[in-house]
């Protein structure tokens, strides 16, 4: 076993591209910290609507760079680069401040008394200074904690799973929203969730990819998610068919294209 992982690392070690990869990264790593000063960030969000009633429930807001070298960087890539040299804090307070004071213009917007979900780093969830700064920052926006939904992977919570004093507990008794991101990428899934104060679910992309010729397993996860007294959302919605599916398996909050691709500020407005 030891030698093959020893293989397996010198072989990841001489990977053609790997020379790219590590310009690439050394490129992210310069330009990122100049990002935000220059403007290149913005935010992108995107509705999460409920089927039954037509509603949009909450939006997510989801994380834009533009950068004159680079090109569009993914949301994934940004944040990587962000956790790898130590901005992820910096540019996730910006993005809260950002999100908290866009809330009003956005229920204007949609005439509709929205929360507004974020995605919060494991790295960050962390640091002593969030719990603080985000309480600022909703304050400061005259919001309540309830305005917003939290959302946090597995692998964000992963680490602190055995407490009650963990920082999602801490979160939950301010009364933020919580959602579990990318539900059943991870691996304990099931052992943990019923220890975790999540009032949503999300179920990862590639359970909806798959509804056509397996909707039990969704099946199996909203029962679950139901019976443990969360909600589930299903995210990655595509079509009408996989739409409709979800919703003959009780999945009625919904996220994807189908309903609405993340968009700027300006162009979120109330479907017709
Ligand atoms: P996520 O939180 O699971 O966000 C949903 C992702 O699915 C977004 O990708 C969104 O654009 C994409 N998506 C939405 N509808 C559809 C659809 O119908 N089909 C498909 N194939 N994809 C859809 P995006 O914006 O590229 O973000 C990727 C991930 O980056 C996010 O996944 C989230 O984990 C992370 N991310 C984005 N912004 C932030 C942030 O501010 N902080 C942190 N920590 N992570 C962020
Ligand atoms: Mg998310
Ligand atoms: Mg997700
Ligand atoms: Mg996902």
């Amino acid at each position: 076993y030891v030698a093959k992982q020893r293989g397996r690392r010198r072989w990841i070690r001489y990977r053609p591209g790997m020379e790219d990869t590590h310009k690439r990264k050394t490129l992210l790593a310069h330009e990122l910290p100049k990002a935000s000063a220059e403007d290149e960030l913005i935010l992108h969000y995107q509705p999460i609507v409920c089927t039954r009633t037509g509603t949009v429930l909450m939006v997510e807001a989801l994380l834009r760079w533009h950068n004159k070298l680079l090109g569009a960087v993914s949301a994934g890539e940004t944040i990587e680069a962000a956790e790898d040299i130590g901005l992820i804090a910096e540019i996730e307070s910006w993005l809260l401040n950002r999100v908290c004071a866009d809330l009003h213009t956005i229920r204007r917007q949609l005439q509709s008394p929205v929360r507004a979900a974020v995605n919060i780093s494991g790295l960050h969830l962390v640091d002593e200074h969030f719990l603080p700064n985000l309480d600022r920052a909703v304050a400061q926006a005259g919001l309540t904690p309830a305005d917003l939904v939290i959302e946090l992977t597995e692998s964000a919570l992963l680490p602190v799973r055995e407490t009650h004093d963990s920082p999602a507990h801490r979160l939950a008794q301010r009364g933020y929203g919580i959602a579990i991101d990318d539900f059943g990428t991870g691996y304990s899934s099931l052992a943990y969730l019923h220890r975790l104060p999540a009032d949503y679910v999300k179920i990862d992309k590639a359970f909806i990819e798959r509804l056509h010729e397996d909707s039990s397993t969704v099946a199996c996860i909203q029962n679950l998610i139901a019976t443990l007294g969360m909600e589930s959302i299903a995210e990655g919605v595509e079509t009408e068919t996989q739409s409709s599916l979800l919703e003959r398996e009780l999945v009625t909050l919904q996220q994807g294209h189908w309903h609405g691709a993340p968009v700027p500020l300006p162009a979120l407005k109330k479907r017709e």
